[in-house]
């Protein structure tokens, strides 16, 4: 009896007490939406637009500490100014002709240590300040493809080096005035091109190609005067066990000392016109197995191209197999019958400062840069047309071998093309 009347109380305050615990986890989670909407506020929207500068004026009261002052921009913001890409394009080779004007090398000299107070050049203008944007973005390279590049299925690739100028500058060689050539044919021949040039103005910025260590920085690099002052660099890696240079000439300012190691694309000079030029570039080398003047190779094929490009390379003889020389070679569009590039082959003077064929591709002529696409590559040998079809594909180069026989039997096609 006992058990059952004490029992009751118990069973109700527990119903009680479960009741009231649900009622307070309902009510809980229904009211929490509304909560948010009813928060009093105490702010009185005005439509006085001074009201914020009175309350800093007046101040938040004796305590409060005092507010910064912060000086606001009295003009308006203007953008950049880009100067016009017309204004660059400065016809560039060297004023000179013949070959008493060629580079003195002294066989047996090897590079010395750089005064340090070349460091600027005295000879250019005094003040030299690096400029990031020079040319319209619409006039802007694509994205260079990222080194080391060796997509040839023989391995004969080497796309290892990065070009020494920003895309937003010039970085792309005067085509009338490729590697082994003696410039435009209506000029007065220049000096045999051992490198590539790229116009600028002074003050872009020039950039490792790779790796390495400054070897050079300065005027008089191997008792060159007209390549004024010169950045010159061996690199960290080498080609069949040779070693790997790259040489930066004409530059206003030089940002490296020697015995620097720089990286890839590190800022190591400065375009200029220092040494012997018509206007303001970088002559950019590539020199592999020796420091010399004739131990350069077509930057072109060792230059990583641009994304969506490749490189046209071929070697150009006549019937009898032999070499020749300065060879005007016309690359036209199969798409569109447009010619994209002009080019000639490799001049040798038959001495041993002479330009050098790739030791894998042999060739005797090179033009890179080329979009990708179906390309038909066309030269005329003793009044007779020849011409071959070729393919250019993104990171690679595509050879072509140009002699009057195969004109003759492979590519009868080619005559169809407008
Ligand atoms: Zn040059």
């Amino acid at each position: 009896m006992m058990r059952i009347f004490s029992s009751v109380p118990v069973f109700m305050i527990l119903t009680a007490v479960v009741g009231l615990f649900g009622a307070a986890v309902w009510l809980n989670a229904q009211s929490a939406p509304s909560i948010s909407t009813i928060i009093p506020t105490e702010v009185i929207p005005t439509d006085d637009p001074q009201a914020w500068q009175r309350i800093l004026r007046e101040g938040f009261g004796s305590n409060s500490t005092p507010l910064p002052t912060i000086a606001l921009p009295q003009e308006t913001f203007a953008p950049p100014t880009l100067v016009p890409s017309d204004s660059n394009q400065v016809p560039i080779g060297p004023a000179q002709t013949g070959n008493d004007q060629r580079p003195t090398l002294n066989p047996a000299s090897t590079p010395t240590l750089a005064n340090p107070s070349t460091l600027i050049a005295s000879n250019a203008i005094p003040v030299v300040t690096e400029q990031f944007v020079t040319r319209p973005p619409s006039e802007w390279q694509p994205p260079a493809l990222v080194p080391p590049v060796s997509r040839d299925p023989l391995g004969r690739d080497h796309y290892w080096l990065a070009r020494p100028v920003d895309s937003s500058a010039r970085n792309f060689e005067i085509y009338d005035y490729p590697y082994g050539s003696d410039g435009p044919p209506q000029q007065t021949p220049w000096r045999i091109h051992h490198g590539i040039d790229m116009p600028n103005p002074i003050g872009q910025t020039v950039r490792s190609a790779g790796s390495g260590v400054v070897l050079w920085a300065g005027p008089d690099f191997q008792n060159t005067f007209s390549y004024g002052n010169v950045v010159f660099i061996q690199h960290d890696f080498g080609y069949r066990g040779q070693p790997i240079y790259t040489l930066y000439a004409h530059l206003s300012a030089v940002l490296v000392t020697q015995g620097s190691i720089v990286n890839i694309d590190d800022p190591i000079g400065l375009i200029g016109n220092t040494g012997r030029v018509s206007g303001p570039h970088v002559h950019f080398e590539v020199r592999v197995g020796g420091d010399r003047y004739g131990d350069t190779y077509n930057p072109v094929l060792w230059m990583v191209p641009y994304v969506g490009h490749g490189t046209i390379a071929g070697l150009v003889t006549n019937a009898r197999g032999t070499p020749l020389q300065d060879q005007t070679i016309t690359i036209r569009d199969r798409r569109n019958g447009l010619v994209v590039r002009s080019t000639t082959s490799y001049i040798y003077l038959d001495n041993a400062s002479d330009v050098n064929s790739d030791p894998l591709w042999q060739e005797n002529f090179a033009s890179g840069d080329i979009p990708v696409g179906r390309y038909e590559v066309i030269t005329t040998i003793d009044g007779l047309r020849v011409s071959r079809i070729v393919d250019v594909i993104e990171g690679v180069t595509s050879f072509v071998e140009l002699t009057p026989l195969e004109a003759a039997t492979a590519q009868p096609e080619a005559t169809t093309v407008p």
